[in-house]
């Protein structure tokens, strides 16, 4: 996935521009730029590769999370309902507004499960917001339907997914907003950046507002300025924009090595019968940032992630025993280990996690492994690499 691997003269030359007529905001200061809008230029290019009407850059997929909800209404004391796989940062940013996140299961997609997903809609459910993760998808068309029976905002997380695509579409541009990473390990990065997209223009203009302190951007003179509504700065500042610019540019061919490398490693752990890959619902099609597969169990599923551990296999990860991306170790999240007091309706509202289980979130990611896929592999290394995790597998089940 990462881009940072593949990181050099057009990224440099991007970052001179900006450096060496040091406008490094991305906002006003027009005479000294000598016509350079690196952020301006990349929003208009990610317009492109996401097909979206609208683009606006943030300091973070985090911080596109976030500006998203709240672009859309979404804040105190509604409930977000979210996947029990996925980073930290969906909690966060759904936590950062107020507002409450829902997890429920997810399901052989291993995203959200539309069933689960209807199950826990109450009248205080604002918003679904499906994370696409390690590149792939959850059932779009059953999510989007029960999103419109309920009127409920569907919100896409496809900070893994980068030029996965349903139905010919790029993910992150199916439901109302979706949300893209541009950070160190993203498939493309800006260093730290993201992004959020819509077709709605009025959520593009509350996100371009509340990205900058509520200042409207009307006119040429940023002193005259007014604020509309309360914002905050979730800015993408010139530098990140411009590493983001010459990246972008190379997306074509990084999803190509991706492809390259994935398609290898999978057709070499087609040989293990006991393997089982994870389900890509109809008309979808993986962007290949990682390659997930099942094991018959959580026991094998452990012993073959300690050897991929000890015999030089990096990269991969069992989910289900790490505290970043499953729910099964957030007790900072359960427990509400907050700084700052947190208002008793959130507390109330999070208090289901005391005892609810996910028996069946649990049952995939027990036996899932996920393997990232590097873009600085050579063939060779990949066809090693290859071989050498279906030994591994074989010798572990
Ligand atoms: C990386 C990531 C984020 C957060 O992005 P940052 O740019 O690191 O804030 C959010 N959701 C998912 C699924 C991610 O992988």
């Amino acid at each position: 996935m990462p881009g940072f691997e593949l990181f050099g003269d057009d990224e440099r030359k991007e970052v001179n521009d900006v450096l060496d007529n040091g406008v490094l905001m991305r906002y006003g200061f027009d005479g000294m730029r000598n016509g350079h809008w690196k952020a301006k230029a990349l929003e208009s290019k990610l317009k492109n590769t996401f097909q979206s009407q609208y683009v606006q850059l943030v300091s973070s997929g985090t911080a596109a999370v976030s500006v998203a909800l709240a672009s859309a209404g979404v804040g105190a004391g509604d409930e977000v309902i979210m996947p029990t796989f996925t980073f930290v940062a969906s909690f966060e940013a759904i936590m950062m507004l107020g507002a409450i996140p829902v997890l429920v299961d997810i399901d052989s997609t291993l995203a959200l499960d539309p069933k689960a997903v209807e199950s826990a809609i109450t009248e205080k459910t604002k918003a679904v917001m499906v994370v696409q993760m390690c590149g792939s998808m959850g059932d779009m068309v059953a999510l989007q339907n029960v999103c419109n029976k309920h009127n409920l905002l569907l919100i896409e997380d496809a900070c893994q997914a980068i030029g996965g695509l349903y139905n010919g579409k790029p993910l992150g541009s199916i439901g109302d907003l979706g949300c893209f990473s541009f950070d160190f390990v993203k498939t493309i990065t800006c260093g730290e950046g993201g992004a959020v997209i819509t077709n709605n223009e009025t959520y593009y203009t509350n996100a371009d507002h509340y990205s900058d302190h509520g200042h409207d951007h009307v006119g040429n003179d940023r002193g005259a300025e007014t604020h509309p509504f309360l914002g905050y700065n979730f800015r993408i500042s010139e530098l990140h924009a411009a590493v983001g610019l010459a990246q972008v540019k190379r997306l074509p061919e990084f999803l190509g090595i991706q492809k390259r490398n994935f398609s290898i490693i999978r057709e070499a752990l087609s040989d293990v019968p006991e393997v089982e890959f994870r389900t890509v619902p109809e008309g979808g099609v993986e962007s290949c940032a990682f390659l997930n597969f099942f094991l018959p169990d959580l026991e094998s599923a452990r012993r073959v992630s300690k050897a991929f551990k000890t015999n030089g296999i990096d990269a991969c990860f069992h989910y289900y025993d790490n505290n970043w991306h499953y729910i099964r170790e957030w007790d900072h999240l359960k427990k509400i280990k907050s700084l700052f007091p947190i208002s008793q309706e959130v507390k109330d509202g999070l208090s289901y996690l005391k005892q609810k289980t996910y028996e069946q979130s649990d049952a995939f990611i027990a036996r899932n492994i996920s393997c990232l896929i590097k873009l600085s592999w050579t063939e060779d290394e990949v066809k090693t690499r290859a071989h050498k995790m279906a030994e591994l597998i074989k010798a572990n089940l």
